[in-house]
Formats: structure tokens, C-alpha cells, sequence
């Protein structure tokens, strides 16, 4: 954490020494605000997945804060506001996306008590970051903001193997997650039959053939399914 707080306020001090105003942290996401007038976001999240590699979220927001810098002072007819979201992939609390729910003024009370592995709550973590979650409201979008941009690597093969160095998205991918339990049906393997037996992996490895084309079959972009975690418990002695 002690690095991620020095590297909020290196990054807070490159802000206000390219803006005309000072930067904000709320809910640990820095974001520096013309307050005033009609203004255009520009940003990325700060935390990443395992093994995503150096630049996944880092570089959208070094690159807004250097964007800001080329302006070298020069006026543009609406603002830019750079914006860096924690804990948009979900991996220490196993909830995505709290910094910018704040953003969006959809964070509830109940998020807050989220535990992380350690037994540590989203609202313990903010204070021990030395925050205050009773700010969190104040980070809400007005009707000023016209429009987010984030520039992003590609995390996936289709750029490359078009040989093509950057794109703009047409879409972009939401995410909904469900924990399914399969359960066995208690019986005996050795006395009962095949056809009557009901075996919670076997269950699941049938689920999860008739995902995988589904995700394939639909026609919309960016549509996957995914089967991220599984474990199996036997009762059965
Ligand atoms: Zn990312």
C-alpha cells in the first residue's frame, strides 16, 4: 500500500503541476476537476488482474496526465479531468468496479462492508488509505461531464494479428458473475446404477461443454463466457 501511496501522490503533483487546479482523492481514485466548466474524462484504473502485465490500466492514466502536459498550459474550449479508479478488477475484494461506481454515484453502504481475504472491510481499507468513505458522494459525475475516454492496451490477439498498432473499440465488454454450486445426489457408486447416479462434477463438466459454444454462437462483440474458478468437495467416504 505504501507504494501505491507514494505513486498516487507522484502522479497527484504531475497533475497539479500540468492543470489549473489541484487533484482529488476520493475512495482511492485520484481525480483532478475544473469545476466550472463543461469537462471530458480521461483516465484508467490503477489496480490490475494477476499476470496482466506492466501497462494494463497504468498506461491510460500515465498517457491522460501527459496529455494534459503537452497542453503545455494551452486553453481548450471545455476541460479535462484525469481520472485513476481502484479496485476496477475486483481482486482484492472479489467486488469489481468501486472506483467508478463512486464515480457514477451507485456505490451503496453495503459495498463498504465487503471483506478482503484478510478479514479487512472496503470502508477499513479507505480509512487505513487515509481517506474519509463519508466523502465518497462528493465524487459523483455532474451534468457538466460530456464524455470518458481511456486509452488501453489490447489484451487480446486481434490487433496483433491484423498487424495493426491502435484502434478505437466499438464496444465494450460488461461483466455479470455467478457462483453455481452443483451438488450430488447422495448414493452409492458402487451399488447404483449408472443412470441413476447424479455426480456433482459430472454435472458441472455438462455445464460447462453447453456454455462454451454459447458464448461462441452469439453474434454480439465481445461476448465470452468464462468459467473462472472451480473446486470440488467430496463428502463421500
Ligand atoms: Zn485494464
Amino acid at each position: 500500500m505504501i507504494a501505491i501511496v507514494k505513486l498516487l501522490d507522484g502522479w497527484s503533483r504531475w497533475v497539479f503541476a500540468c492543470a489549473s487546479t489541484p487533484p482529488e482523492i476520493f475512495a482511492g481514485f485520484i481525480q483532478q476537476r475544473s469545476p466550472t466548466v463543461r469537462a471530458s474524462l480521461i483516465g484508467s484504473h490503477l489496480d490490475t488482474v494477476p499476470n496482466a502485465g506492466a501497462y494494463d490500466g497504468i498506461l491510460g492514466i500515465v498517457l491522460a496526465i501527459a496529455l494534459l502536459e503537452a497542453l503545455q498550459g494551452r486553453r481548450l474550449p471545455f476541460g479535462i479531468e484525469v481520472v485513476g479508479f481502484s479496485e476496477e478488477e475486483g481482486v482484492r475484494f472479489g467486488t469489481p468496479f468501486i472506483g467508478s461506481l463512486a464515480l457514477v454515484g451507485r456505490l451503496d453502504q453495503q459495498l463498504l462492508d465487503v471483506h478482503d481475504a484478510q478479514g479487512i472491510s472496503v470502508r477499513k481499507a479507505i480509512e487505513n488509505f487515509g481517506l474519509n468513505p463519508e466523502e465518497i458522494p462528493q465524487a459523483e459525475l455532474k451534468e457538466r461531464h460530456t464524455g470518458y475516454l481511456e486509452l488501453h492496451i489490447e489484451q487480446g490477439p486481434v490487433l496483433e494479428k491484423l498487424n495493426l498498432p491502435l484502434a478505437a473499440v466499438e464496444a465494450i465488454a460488461g461483466q455479470s458473475r455467478l457462483s453455481l454450486h452443483f451438488l450430488d445426489a447422495p448414493t452409492m457408486p458402487v451399488t447404483t446404477p449408472m443412470h441413476l447416479r447424479c455426480d456433482a462434477i459430472t454435472g458441472a463438466a455438462e455445464w460447462i461443454s453447453a456454455v462454451e459454444p454459447l458464448g461462441s454462437r452469439r453474434a454480439w462483440i465481445g461476448r465470452d463466457c468464462r468459467k473462472d474458478r472451480s473446486q470440488a468437495w467430496s463428502g463421500r467416504t
